[in-house]
């Protein structure tokens, strides 16, 4: 795929560590698949920061190019995003060995290594993955990088390196380690309300928390608020019954349709608060001026008149 915005620029940073030697390349034809997903990718790039129907995006990308394919050769140009692991080991753990298939939780996309461990990447705040032929054509910011037995390339992409790489045994150990909630596509009401009970935080930084609700970010939270006609910053303790089945709802729908939408905010359907993120912009449902403010640390976009404050 090729993205115009992007230097043509190989990659731009030393190879620190690379295994294996180089194989024939044989064919590997769906260019109708990656064209979609590309321009499923490049709408991605306006997406500040990878949430749970990016990460989806991300996955079902890894799937259709990536899986079942023996790996020649490792590169790692930036050890930075390795967290837990050298490059070393995990080189070892990946060469020779193929992609089987890929669980995502959350924000975190975890991939099969077969006979051995998962691979565990979380994208941060830029990070993306890129499936390309020619090395010419090496994304600008690849930290790590995979060269299949077909020729073809599977780059990790991060231009901030914020991005995390790392080795698991399984997921769910993964996820209990590091504490994380329940998916938000996997969660059901009854677990969502118990979730909610009880908590004094304001309900966009409780939707964010990761150890709450695995999944949203800034975006989708915001996104999710305003559907639900609710304001940021009320409390979840204080939130009806009737509000937060709402907001539970709404969330779901809103997540769901942003997959289903490949994460482009032009594709969204029209009532969405996400194509209108920015200054005097106006509430796509009774055209008051939207309003914005820091809560939880990020900038959160709200109507004051679909969604009131009072409590
Ligand atoms: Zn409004």
């Amino acid at each position: 795929m090729t993205d115009t915005r992007r230097p043509k620029a190989a990659l731009c940073v030393p190879i620190a560590l690379t295994f294996g030697g180089q194989g024939p390349p044989y064919g590997c034809g769906f260019p109708c698949l990656m064209s979609r997903i590309g321009r499923a990718l490049r709408a991605v790039y306006n997406v500040p920061m990878p949430e749970l129907p990016d990460v989806e995006i991300f996955k079902r990308y890894v799937d259709a190019t990536s899986l079942h394919q023996p790996i020649r050769r490792v590169s790692i140009p930036a050890p930075a995003v390795l967290k837990g692991i050298s490059a070393q080991r995990l080189g070892a753990a990946l060469h020779g060995r193929a992609l089987q298939r890929t669980r995502r939780h959350g924000k975190y996309l975890f991939v099969a290594i077969d006979g051995h461990a998962w691979l565990m990447l979380h994208f941060g705040m830029t990070g993306h993955p890129e499936y390309f032929k020619k090395t010419r054509e090496a994304p600008r910011f690849t930290c790590a990088l995979l060269t299949f037995n077909n020729g073809y390339h599977l780059a990790y992409v991060a231009p901030r390196k914020l991005g995390r790489i790392s080795l698991t045994e399984d997921p769910d150990t993964f996820i209990a380690d590091h504490r994380l909630g329940p998916d938000a596509l996997a969660l059901d009401l009854r677990a969502f309300r118990r979730h909610a009970a009880g908590r004094r935080a304001t309900v966009k930084a409780w939707l964010m928390d990761q150890g709450a609700i695995a999944g949203l970010g800034n975006i989708y939270a915001d996104e999710s608020l305003y559907q639900a006609g609710i304001h940021p910053q009320r409390h979840v303790h204080r939130l009806s019954r009737v509000e937060l089945t709402r907001l539970y709802r709404k969330m779901r729908e809103v997540l769901r349709t942003a997959i289903r939408a490949r994460v482009d905010p032009g594709r969204m359907p029209r009532g969405y608060l996400l194509p209108h993120r920015h200054r005097h912009a106006r509430c796509p449902h009774c055209r008051a001026a939207l309003r914005h403010a820091t809560i939880a640390g990020r900038t959160a976009y709200f109507c004051p008149r679909c969604q009131p404050a009072g409590e």
